[in-house]
C-alpha cells in the first residue's frame, strides 16, 4: 500500500520510513519541509529504494499539499510533522501554533478533499494517522496514577497545548466530516539519529566533549522513556489493525528520573568510552543543575493497556538495553551529529531536557 508520511525526515518519521522500507512491502512518500530538525542523512539507508519517495513540502502549503495527495494517491496518512521541543515553544510558541494546529488542519482538509473523491472500497481502507503525544495529558502529581485514553487533557507548554489542539481537531473531523481517522498518544522516544537538543543525545554528545551536562530543577522529574523502534513498530500495528476513531496509548513501560538517565549514560560511557576529555576524572563529574524551565511538568506515564491487549503490542527494549545501543549508535555515527553542527545549528542553541 501507499503511506503519506508528514514529517518523515524528522527523528520518529525516519525511523518509521526506515522501517516501512527495510521490513515491510509498503511504497512511501516523505513529506517535509526540512526544518532545523529535518535531516535527509537520516534516509540516506533508504533513498535509492525504489519504494521511497521524498518531496520538499510545508504543510501550511494548502495547494501543495493537496497537489501531493492527487499525484502520489496514497491509502494511509501517518501525520508526524510538528515543532517539538518544549523549550523552542517557550522562547517563540508561534511556530508552534502554525504548525502543529494550523498545518494539521490543511493536512487534514487536503485528506478530507482526496478521500471524498475515492470509491468505496478505496475508502473502506483509507486512514489518517494523527502521532500525538502523552504531553496533553499534563501532568501527574501522584506516583501511582497513569495516562489512560480516557484522561482528560491538561497540557502545560505552549507545545503540549498545539499537540492537545491537533488532536481535538482530527477527532473532530472524524465525528463531523466521517473521515477515517486513528490517534496514538506516546511518551518520550529516544534511540539513533535523534536531533542533539533533545535530553538523551544531548547528554551523550556533551559528555564525550567534556562540556557541562546541565539537569532542570532536581532532576527528580519523571518520564515514560521508550525506545524509538518500539514506537514505529507501534505506529505500524495501529495504522494496520487500529479502530478507526479510536485512541491509542503507546508507552515504554521504563519510568526513569531525568538525573537517572543522565547518570546511566555517564556509566555506559565509562564502559564504551573510557578514554575521557583530560578535564574530567569521571563523566558524571560534568553534571550540573541549572534553573528549573517554567511549567515543567513533574511526571508523565503511560497506561499500554489497551494497545497490547486489542493490538498485542509490547515493547521489545528495556531502558538499559535501549540505552546502551542509543550510546552505542551515537559513538559510532560521529559525521551524522557533526553535520548539524556543521550547518547553521549552533551547540549553545542545544536546550537542556526533552
Ligand atoms: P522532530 O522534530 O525530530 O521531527 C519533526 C519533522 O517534521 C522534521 O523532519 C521537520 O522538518 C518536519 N516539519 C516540521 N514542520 C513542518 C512543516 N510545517 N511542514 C512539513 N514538515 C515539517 O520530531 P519527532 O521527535 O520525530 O516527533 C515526530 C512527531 O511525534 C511529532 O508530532 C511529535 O509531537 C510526536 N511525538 C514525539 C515524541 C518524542 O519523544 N520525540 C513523543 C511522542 C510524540
Amino acid at each position: 500500500m501507499k503511506i503519506l508520511i508528514t514529517g518523515g525526515a524528522g527523528f520518529i518519521g525516519s525511523a518509521l520510513a526506515r522501517y516501512l522500507i527495510n521490513k515491510t512491502e509498503n511504497t512511501i512518500m516523505v513529506l517535509d519541509s526540512l526544518t532545523y530538525s529535518g535531516n535527509l542523512d537520516s534516509l540516506k539507508e533508504i533513498k535509492n529504494n525504489s519504494r521511497f519517495n521524498f518531496t520538499k513540502c510545508n504543510i501550511l502549503e494548502f495547494e501543495k499539499v493537496k497537489e501531493i495527495f492527487t499525484y502520489f494517491e496514497p491509502c494511509k496518512i501517518m501525520h508526524l510533522a510538528a515543532e517539538s521541543h518544549v523549550d523552542r515553544s517557550i522562547d517563540s510558541p508561534k511556530q508552534f501554533i502554525e504548525t502543529n494546529i494550523f498545518g494539521t488542519y490543511y493536512l487534514l482538509e487536503a485528506a478530507r478533499n482526496f478521500y471524498s473523491n475515492l470509491n468505496s472500497s478505496q475508502k473502506l481502507d483509507f486512514r489518517f494517522h494523527h502521532i500525538s503525544t502523552d504531553e496533553v495529558y499534563g501532568d501527574l502529581k501522584n506516583n501511582n496514577d497513569l495516562f489512560n485514553e480516557s484522561t482528560p487533557y491538561s497540557p502545560s507548554s505552549p507545545y503540549s497545548a498545539s499537540k492537545a489542539s491537533s488532536d481535538h481537531i482530527v477527532r473532530a473531523w472524524k465525528k463531523t466530516f466521517n473521515l477515517p481517522t486513528l490517534i496514538t498518544n506516546c511518551s518520550n522516544n529516544y534511540g539513533p539519529y535523534h536531533f542533539p537538543e533533545k535530553l538523551i543525545p544531548h547528554i551523550i554528545i556533551s559528555a564525550l566533549n567534556g562540556r557541562s551536562l546541565p539537569i532542570y530543577g532536581n532532576g527528580k522529574q519523571i518520564r515514560d522513556w521508550l525506545y524509538v523502534e518500539d514506537h514505529v513498530k507501534a505506529l505500524y500495528k495501529v495504522l494496520c489493525d487500529g479502530k478507526i476513531g479510536e485512541t491509542y496509548n503507546i508507552g515504554g513501560y521504563n519510568e526513569v528520573t531525568n538525573i537517572d538517565v543522565v547518570t546511566s549514560i555517564c556509566e555506559i560511557l565509562e564502559e564504551l568510552a573510557p578514554n575521557k576529555p583530560k578535564s574530567i576524572k569521571h563523566y558524571k563529574d560534568l553534571i550540573s543543575f541549572v534553573e528549573d524551565r517554567p511549567g515543567h511538568d513533574y511526571r508523565y506515564a503511560i497506561d499500554a493497556t489497551k494497545i497490547k491487549k486489542h493490538l498485542g503490542w509490547y515493547p521489545e527494549e528495556t531502558f538499559e538495553s535501549g540505552l546502551r545501543k542509543t550510546v552505542k549508535w551515537y559513538l559510532k555515527n560521529k559525521d551524522w551529529y557533526e553535520r548539524i553542527f556543521s550547518g547553521d545549528y549552533k551547540l549553545e542553541r542545544i536546550g537542556k531536557s526533552e
